[in-house]
């Protein structure tokens, strides 16, 4: 069956050994998804989703974010929460001006759920330059990655 555009779904996703779970509500027709050449999205090979308001979001497993591991760097705004066990990274969390921001490393939806990574053109975005995800320059979809980085 076809999504419907603009039409929001519940999806699962999870880290590898299932101690982080998650649930998001997506369109999963209209995804917007971002590589960023920054060191943190480079060397962890994110695939960027922004989940657009935290009703969106639900964690499932473990209780809170806090008893997940947790990265910062520079500024230290930018949450990069990680399991624990097996390392992978699904979620990142921040708090700039007051407003909570999350953003999801797509690569960590559950596979089987209708959802077609390959058939959404990737957006580039300069976090090199700027120094935050959160302000990136939005470099939209793009027939070839940035400087560096890769598909
Ligand atoms: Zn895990």
């Amino acid at each position: 069956m076809a999504t419907q555009t603009g039409e929001k779904k519940w999806y699962t996703g999870s880290c590898h050994c299932g101690a982080t779970r998650y649930e998001i509500k997506l369109d999963a027709s209209n995804l917007e998804l971002t590589k960023c050449n920054c060191s943190i999205c480079h060397k962890r090979g994110y695939v960027l989703l922004k989940v657009p308001t935290l009703e969106d979001i639900k964690l499932i497993s473990p209780a809170s974010l806090q008893e997940l591991g947790d990265y910062t760097f520079g500024t230290c705004l930018v949450h990069h929460r990680f399991c624990k066990t097996c390392a992978v990274s699904c979620l990142a969390e921040a708090k700039i001006g007051g407003e909570e921001m999350y953003t999801v490393n797509a690569l960590s939806i559950d596979q089987d759920q209708g959802i077609e990574l390959k058939d959404v053109k990737i957006g580039y975005v300069n976090g090199k330059a700027i120094g935050s995800l959160y302000k990136f320059e939005k470099l939209g979809p793009r027939d070839e990655p940035h400087q560096g980085g890769c598909w």
